[in-house]
């Protein structure tokens, strides 16, 4: 027996996105360009925030009389922060390193449609028509309290 998907508000955030991504990025391409672009960005923050916490440390080294009340973030929190970024920024980089072999792959246009179509399955437009009067008939219980909304 197929165990119950998880419920739970992160799971079903999760679920939701997984739909969305695959809603709006429906074809291999953009699922190629979708990701490269995540993964840079995800890159480009990290960097950018190493280096900031880089940089206030090294100030703090040479200005011994900055008062610990002065300090939104502890000594101890920026040295941790900074070597699991490291840790972040490596692993981003061979996952890079593996993007850039998929981008390398083109996909021909009939086996794009079938992307779209197979996508169109997976995760229909949850405001689509159909959905809408669907979602509609299953709210019509004598005891929904959504009753009322509904004409
Ligand atoms: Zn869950």
């Amino acid at each position: 027996m197929a165990e119950e998907p998880c419920q739970c508000p992160d799971c079903q955030r999760f679920y939701k996105e997984h739909d969305r991504l695959i809603r709006e990025f429906p074809t291999f391409k953009q699922q190629q360009e979708l990701n490269w672009a995540s993964i840079q960005s995800f890159r480009t923050l990290c960097t950018k925030i190493s280096d900031e916490l880089q940089k206030e440390f090294s100030e703090r080294a040479s200005n011994e009389d900055i008062s610990t009340e002065e300090k939104s973030i502890s000594d101890t929190e920026i040295t941790e922060a900074l070597d699991d970024l490291e840790n972040v920024n490596a692993y981003l980089y061979s996952i890079e390193a593996l993007m850039e072999r998929i981008f390398d792959i083109k996909i021909p246009n009939n086996i794009e449609s079938k992307f779209k179509e197979i996508a169109n399955e997976l995760a229909p437009d949850p405001l689509n028509m159909d959905r809408l009067i669907l979602n509609r008939l299953f709210h019509q219980t004598p005891d929904s309290p959504d009753k009322k909304n509904i004409n």
